[in-house]
């Protein structure tokens, strides 16, 4: 489906197979010389067929296309190696420039399971998110040369000034794209209006959600008029939504610590105390990639209590309990 937004604004919407955010938004902007493509969808087929026919039919000549990836996640950057040309610029925040690039490597994702392990993760619910984890299976498998940007880096296409805006917290290098005089917002997975972020827990991010919850509060402070996210509907009041997504981990931190009421857990036994948004009767009914989300989750709002002096982390035996402070 292509939409024409504004005037050379389009979003085109790529599905995802089989994944609850069932589509991505992907935005193209028409200038002059050069076009200006804003996140991919995942390195699949399924993604690169509709990507090439829109693509198509706006008349976008990929020698002349760069690209701008909100963020590493598969279904944001996956396809960006595939479309990228020799004379594409791949504008890509600093932070997350520095790693992606190895991200695929098998080293990369045995630590991030063990990881996993020591909070109560079940090795044999593990060996079924090796196999459905879309980072894992599509992830973009080419070396690429990033243009690195940071805050307040400038983009400009047609009749477009976008400013990068810093914003980690749904990943650790998130970055939105701001333009002033149009009051567009294209905020990536950092708002998202039908669904709420997923806000996990980052090697490369200390306190995930309390930076989530700080850049929250960094773009509310923005005037937008048309707020652009990476899946599910466009909005205009980006106000109202930050409001209820503040709520939402108000509320999650509330039931963290509920769990812990009658003794020490690891995260894996505080999640199925939490209110998760999927369509099962139960936790053991979640598919084993889901339960992965949802413990990675539980440990950044975990980690946020333990650093707010809530509560309280020791390592016993290997497994990470958390207690009452
Ligand atoms: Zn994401």
């Amino acid at each position: 489906m292509i939409e024409e937004l504004l005037p050379d604004l389009y979003r085109v919407e790529i599905p995802l197979p089989k994944s609850p955010l069932k589509a991505l938004n992907s935005y193209v902007v028409k200038g002059r010389d050069r076009f200006l493509i804003i996140d991919t969808g995942m390195n699949r087929e399924e993604c690169l067929r509709p990507m090439r026919s829109a693509l198509q039919k706006l008349d976008i000549d990929l020698d002349r296309t760069d690209f701008f990836i909100t963020h590493l996640h598969a279904d944001h950057s996956g396809l960006v190696g595939i479309l990228a040309t020799d004379t594409s610029k791949v504008y890509f925040n600093r932070t997350e420039a520095s790693f992606i690039n190895f991200q695929p490597s098998e080293d990369y994702w045995k630590k991030h399971f063990v990881f996993y392990g020591s909070h109560g993760f079940p090795e044999d619910e593990m060996k079924r998110v090796w196999e459905g984890h879309p980072g894992y299976r599509y992830s973009s498998r080419r070396q690429i040369n990033f243009t690195a940007m940071g805050e307040g880096d400038e983009i400009e296409v047609g009749d477009y000034l976008f400013r990068c805006i810093e914003t980690p917290g749904h990943s650790p290098g998130h970055m939105c794209l701001y333009e002033a005089s149009k009051k567009v917002l294209v905020c990536g997975d950092h708002i998202l209006f039908d669904i709420t972020p997923n806000i996990t827990h980052w090697p490369q991010l200390e306190n995930s959600l309390k930076h989530y919850l700080t850049n929250l509060e960094k773009v509310y402070a923005l005037d937008v008029n048309l707020v652009l996210p990476g899946h599910r509907n466009i909005w205009n009041d980006h106000r109202k939504r930050i409001t209820e997504l503040q709520e939402h981990h108000r509320n999650r931190l509330d039931e963290a610590l509920a769990a812990l009421e009658d003794g020490e857990k690891t995260a894996w036994e505080v999640a199925p105390y939490i209110t998760w948004d999927i369509d099962c009767n139960s936790w053991e009914e979640f598919p084993s990639v889901q339960k992965f989300f949802a413990v990675g989750e539980t440990i950044a709002h975990l980690d946020y209590l333990e650093a707010d002096g809530r509560a309280r982390k020791e390592t016993k035996n290997h497994k990470v309990l958390y207690s009452l402070a």
